[in-house]
């Protein structure tokens, strides 16, 4: 068990943020951008990172990726997210996003098409599973894909997808089969000019980036988009335990940005007549922060060396993602109070820094989620919260 970075990573991480900086003003603009809808810097700044070997860190070099470890890759997403969340995102969607499950479940011309075009910046895949009526209970989906000859017609609807509008293909989970049960559900590629398919003008969400609905209305595929026809929903969410963790990788470079500010801030700012830094209850607070931040990574780091060789274990995923979603949110909470009234304002980034982990809690399985998982683990039961079926 070694708990230090190699000489590899620490210069694979200084690497990375000397060109994240050299990136991070056109990341801004391309963050702004996408928020009034236009997502030209958007593709533009995707071409850039791929350019400079920061897109697809995780996928194998024979598509176009980067080939490292999944632990160096959460590295330099962490890294990168430190910078600006928008290049934090980038990395992470093209590198433990949708193509990690294309890459695990695709065939091979779907994983030449699909996972190059990702890794060389070329194109974005979002992940289409939340539905309106189907949140937390993602089993209960309904959206529906129906086999005729060598076409699919997929009937349904999606909510909360990210980046759809940037992107030009949804990885959708749906039902293939009717037997009503999980062993139904299978996912298929599918292309944003479909016929049949639209995308909603988006929501915007506590951290400024859309969310959006996609409606499928007897939306035409190619069948050989399928990547998985049935009982696949128990690979498709170990594939994405990846990104889970790449999404926590990202909570991590935000609460490090808010930790590094409040420590500078505090040794600059004075109140009766002396550093912020002298006051002990302000030390303590800097204290337990740098412990939680510590932890965090350390349940992160953990987890994906143990996927060195295959995908995460469940339960690890579960565990780091509870405790690294409170520990990020608490950490850049009291960076926020550590800067008083300036720390509220938007002038100064944490409170940005706060907007982008709170969601952490929510998406990839909200925390309640996870600690039921946990608990089944811990009991060895079988995680199932559905209603008992009503006595006739
Ligand atoms: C920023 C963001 C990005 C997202 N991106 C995507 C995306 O790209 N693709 C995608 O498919 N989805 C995405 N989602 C959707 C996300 O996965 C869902 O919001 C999440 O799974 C929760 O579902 P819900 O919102 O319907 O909440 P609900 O399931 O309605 O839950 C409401 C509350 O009830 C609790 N709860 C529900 N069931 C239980 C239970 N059995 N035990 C204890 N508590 C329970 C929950 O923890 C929560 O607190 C995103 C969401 C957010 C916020």
């Amino acid at each position: 068990m070694d708990f230090q970075l190699n000489d590899q990573q620490r210069e694979l991480i200084e690497g990375t943020e000397r060109l994240g900086r050299q990136l991070q003003a056109q990341a801004k603009e391309a963050g702004d951008a996408e928020h009034h809808g236009d997502f030209e810097p958007m593709h533009k700044l995707r071409r850039d990172m791929a350019a400079n070997g920061l897109l697809g860190l995780n996928m194998p070099t024979e598509y176009g990726g980067m080939g490292l470890p999944l632990l160096d890759t959460l590295l330099l997403i962490q890294s990168l997210q430190k910078i600006d969340s928008t290049l934090g995102g980038l990395a992470h969607r093209t590198s433990t996003g949708a193509i990690g499950a294309i890459l695990e479940l695709g065939n091979q011309a779907q994983k030449d098409r699909y996972v190059t075009g990702v890794a060389r910046g070329e194109f974005g895949v979002s992940i289409g599973i939340t539905e309106p009526d189907a949140g937390s209970a993602a089993t209960a989906m309904k959206t529906r894909g129906r086999i005729e000859g060598d076409d699919v017609f997929i009937r349904g609807q999606k909510i909360f997808i990210s980046a759809a509008k940037a992107h030009k293909y949804t990885m959708l989970y749906c039902r293939f089969g009717s037997t009503g049960s999980a062993r139904d559900i299978g996912a298929i590629v599918v292309p944003h000019d479909a016929p049949g398919f639209s995308i909603s003008p988006g929501t915007l969400n506590m951290a400024g980036e859309r969310q959006y609905e996609l409606f499928f209305d007897d939306c035409k595929v190619p069948r050989e988009n399928i990547l998985a026809e049935s009982n696949a929903f128990g690979k498709l969410i170990s594939v994405y335990n990846a990104e889970r963790l790449g999404s926590m990788a990202r909570m991590l470079g935000s609460a490090q940005a808010s930790f590094e500010f409040a420590l500078q801030y505090v040794q600059e700012r004075k109140q009766f007549g002396r550093e912020l830094a002298d006051f002990q209850g302000l030390q303590w607070m800097l204290a337990e922060m740098k412990v939680k931040l510590e932890a965090a990574q350390l349940m992160v780091w953990r987890a994906a060396s143990n996927a060195m060789t295959g995908l995460p274990v469940p339960v690890e995923t579960s565990m780091a993602k509870v405790y690294v979603a409170q520990a990020c949110k608490e950490i850049c909470d009291d960076a926020i109070q550590l800067l008083g009234g300036y720390g509220y304002m938007t002038e100064y980034p944490v409170e940005a820094r706060y907007r982008e982990v709170r969601g952490g809690s929510i998406y990839g399985g909200t925390l309640q989620i996870h600690k039921n998982m946990i608990a089944a683990h811990l009991l060895g039961r079988k995680n199932n919260q559905w209603a008992p079926k009503a006595e006739t």
